[in-house]
């Protein structure tokens, strides 16, 4: 299919509250084309979460693909390309934690935004079906900013402190300096 340009913040449709799927849309061709077009515009850009207001629709759907194995936040379980519709996320508990996040509509920066660590996501997949998942630690991070951008929020919005905001070639995990900010005496 294609690979659509992935709008960047500035643009309207980053900011407006999308709107939910009908069973019925979800088989019309128009649907399987954007879904097409989702999963071939993540493969190209590299990463692990597209919503698709990122691509100028604004529907509530968004598609995650999580490769797994270690990295810097730790060992992530994989998760296959997994397509959510009309998805909704309930907090669970009153753990939260910081992650340097990133976003395909902001290139180039990083920020750290703190966010509950245990969530529920319920969601409908392709089929109309409903499906549950629960979720804890850094995937409970991807998830919520994910489906934010079906809300029209970014990221920055949640920044707690605008200096946790950097390039990201600036980014060293300078853990000392980040407390300092974090907690400022
Ligand atoms: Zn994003």
């Amino acid at each position: 299919m294609t690979v659509r340009e992935i709008i960047r913040m500035g643009h309207p449709t980053l900011r407006q509250v999308a709107r939910e799927l009908t069973t019925d849309e979800l088989s019309t061709v128009e649907s399987q084309v954007l879904l097409l077009d989702m999963v071939d515009t993540l493969k190209a850009s590299g990463g692990i979460g597209l919503a698709a207001p990122q691509i100028n629709v604004s529907v509530r759907l968004a598609i995650i693909e999580i490769p797994g194995g270690a990295s810097r936040y730790g060992e992530i379980p994989p998760m296959p390309l997994t397509v959510f519709v009309n998805p909704v996320v309930e907090v669970l508990g009153d753990e939260s934690a910081a992650f340097w996040e990133g976003c395909l509509s902001v290139p180039g920066l990083r920020g750290l935004v703190e966010r509950p660590q245990h969530v529920k996501v319920t969601a409908t997949d392709l089929d109309g079906k409903s499906f549950e998942l629960e979720l804890n630690g850094f995937l409970a991070t991807v998830f919520q900013h994910e489906f934010d951008h079906l809300d029209g929020v970014l990221y920055v919005d949640r920044l707690k402190d605008s200096r946790l905001l950097v390039f990201e070639d600036l980014l060293q995990m300078d853990e000392e300096k980040v407390q300092d900010i974090k907690q400022p005496e």
